[in-house]
């Protein structure tokens, strides 16, 4: 087989990022690849799909719609900030994780897990208060609510209970 035969067949980066991401579910966790913290999955995160280190909470771009696997970008998601859950006109809901790629700009928003540190979720909080404009835009345009300063209040009480 040729040089060039050969590359056509071997699978790309892409493909063995999304096989790897399968196994890895399928044993228990999965390495991550931005902190290589070893996330288990297992019933003590209190969702059914586990999307995010809960270490570093970054995240991977392989779902299309949730848990599908079948997205074919495969790069990093940044936790980029908070919004709520939609509960209602009145009511805040929980808090969930927005997650941009790195590589294609996607934008994803993602239940938080009971494991996942509170500390590292205060951190992209305080991180997303000082987001650029063109990120902020980003967000508006599709319509997700970006956790402001205003919201100091609930994003603590949810995290560290009422003080
Ligand atoms: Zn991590
Ligand atoms: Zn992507």
């Amino acid at each position: 087989m040729s040089n060039q035969e050969y590359r056509g067949l071997a699978p790309s980066a892409d493909e063995q990022a999304r096989e790897a991401w399968r196994v890895e579910h399928t044993e228990g966790g999965f390495i991550c690849t931005h902190c290589g913290h070893f996330v288990p999955i297992d019933e003590q995160m209190g969702t059914r799909n586990r999307n995010h280190c809960n270490a570093c909470l970054w995240s991977r771009h392989v779902d299309e719609s949730k848990g599908d696997r079948a997205a074919a970008c495969g790069g990093a998601m940044k936790p980029i900030g908070l919004t709520f859950k939609h509960e209602g006109v009145s009511k805040i809901g929980e808090i969930m994780l927005i997650h941009r790629c790195e590589r294609c700009g996607k934008l994803s928003i993602n239940r938080i897990a009971r494991d996942d540190p509170e500390n590292a979720i205060m951190q992209t909080y305080q991180d997303s208060l000082r987001l650029d404009k063109v990120s902020r835009e980003q967000l508006l345009d599709q319509g997700i609510y970006l956790a402001n300063a205003a919201d100091v209040e609930a994003v603590q009480t949810q995290l560290y209970g009422k003080q």
